[in-house]
């Protein structure tokens, strides 16, 4: 198990601009603003959303794209260190325009329509992720 104790050092509140990949934006915030432990939040629209699925018998992830508007109801993740990089872990809950909502593992290839994202920088020993022989998934090491 760990519980590693936690300060909020910074708090990022934004927009990101349209059209852009909405992983791979959060992404570059924490690498430009050194951020390698903290909670990323965010909510507002996607023009077309990939999430994966993690089958736990196969111990592959299995990506579905979604072409069309959606809306973004709950992005909610966390920033830790992969190979010393900040890497940033989501899932998405999306809703279409009935109201139905689904989601999953945020992938590269979600499109932003409007997105408004906060963004916690955490003080403290980063968590560094590493293969997990129990999962097949790259999970915190103590
Ligand atoms: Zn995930």
């Amino acid at each position: 198990m760990i519980a590693r104790k936690v300060a909020i050092r910074n708090t990022y509140m934004g927009k990101l601009p349209h059209g852009v990949d909405l992983l791979e934006r959060i992404t570059d915030i924490c690498r430009e603003n050194h951020i390698q432990l903290g909670r990323i939040e965010a909510i507002g629209a996607v023009k077309k959303a990939r999430v994966g699925f993690y089958n736990q018998k196969t111990r592959e992830y299995e990506f579905r794209n979604f072409d069309g508007d959606f809306e973004i109801l709950n992005l909610t993740g966390n920033v830790s260190l992969k190979d010393n990089q900040p890497m940033v872990h989501a899932h998405i809950t999306l809703a279409d325009r009935e109201g139905r909502a689904f989601g999953g593992h945020l992938a590269a290839k979600t499109i932003v329509f409007a997105c408004e994202y906060i963004i916690e920088d955490f003080s403290g020993n980063a968590l560094e992720r590493g293969f997990d022989a129990e999962t097949g998934l790259p999970l915190w090491k103590e």
